[in-house]
């Protein structure tokens, strides 16, 4: 078993109703690859500049998470910054800084090219691409993308699907998309683009999965208290990959599982600021958030 992550490593900027943080960890690799490092070892792929912390190198090691793939170049990491209304449902992005993401070219190690799983996590649509061209393996491939790549790199967007088996999107995105509000037909029409899972993420309300002609609903959590959704959709995805990757089971039921730990992962990250929430969690933390899920859905 091997799972390979794309995606954006950036020093994060956030302001919540709970507070406020600035230059933390954040990108779409961080959440990603610590929620998938639970179940897996991931190998990632991203580039970031001489400012980033050393101490989250020695996080990302603490969790085994393969950096071969990570570029350190001359220049600063991206950064992000983002404003959460009262609600946490609305978001506005307050700057996005490419910086050493302007002129990067993804490049796979050699024992990065074999690997059963591929996560494409938000990044350009056109270095996604870069990284399945580099591939050996017939992997299965999961993808996640946001608004911005919908509305500036429409194409990219619409060959890669054709390339996934899995496309994990949220409700905004997928009426983009599809011009669909009715979840079941959004699906149906994101299936005629190429993946066949799909995914349609529902924030705080939780997920519905869709494979041929059978839906699956997670709830959202109800927690005491959220203080920062930064990355609760890249957790979500990200722990998906890794239980899948462990298991190396596709079947429906098997996915099911795997849609409840990305839900038990993202519920985590939530309750804190940047990846705070994600690190060092014990096999029982997951377990009891488990059983809290099983209970919630139970009648
Ligand atoms: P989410 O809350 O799941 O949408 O993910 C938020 C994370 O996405 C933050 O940590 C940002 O650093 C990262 N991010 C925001 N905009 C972009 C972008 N254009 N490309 C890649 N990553 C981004």
């Amino acid at each position: 078993m091997s799972l390979l992550i794309v995606g954006s490593l950036a020093l994060d900027t956030i302001e919540t109703s709970k507070g406020s943080v600035s230059e933390v960890p954040g990108g779409s690799t961080s959440y990603c690859s610590l929620a998938a490092s639970y179940f897996s070892n991931p190998q990632i792929v991203g580039v970031v500049g001489e400012d980033f912390p050393d101490s989250v190198i020695s996080l990302f090691e603490d969790h085994h998470i393969d950096l071969e793939g990570m570029q350190t170049v001359a220049g600063k990491t991206f950064r992000w910054g983002g404003r959460y209304a009262g609600n946490f449902d609305d978001r506005v992005t307050l700057f996005t800084e490419l910086n050493v993401f302007e002129t990067f070219k993804p490049r796979l190690p050699d024992n990065y090219k074999k690997a059963s799983h591929v996560l494409l996590a938000n990044i350009h649509p056109g270095l996604q691409h870069e990284v399945l061209n580099q591939l050996e393996s017939e992997a299965f491939v999961i993808l996640d993308t946001m608004n911005l790549w919908i509305e500036t790199a429409h194409e990219d967007l619409i060959s890669l699907m054709a390339r996934v088996n899995m496309l994990v999107i949220n409700e905004e995105e997928s009426k983009m998309l599809t011009g669909k509000t009715n979840h079941k037909q959004a699906a149906a029409e994101l299936r005629k683009m190429g993946p066949e899972w799909i995914i349609i993420k529902k924030g705080q309300h939780g997920a519905l999965l869709f494979y041929e002609d059978r839906v699956f609903s997670v709830p959202g959590l109800i927690l005491d208290e959220v203080i920062d959704p930064t990355g609760a959709g890249d957790t979500f995805v990200g722990a998906l990959a890794g239980y899948l990757d462990q298991s190396q089971d596709h079947s429906f039921d098997n996915v099911k599982l795997a849609v409840v730990f990305g839900s038990v992962l993202a519920s985590f990250c939530v309750q804190n600021f940047s990846v705070e929430g994600i690190t060092y969690l014990k096999e029982e933390d997951l377990e009891e958030r488990y059983d809290e899920f099983v209970v919630m859905s139970q009648f």
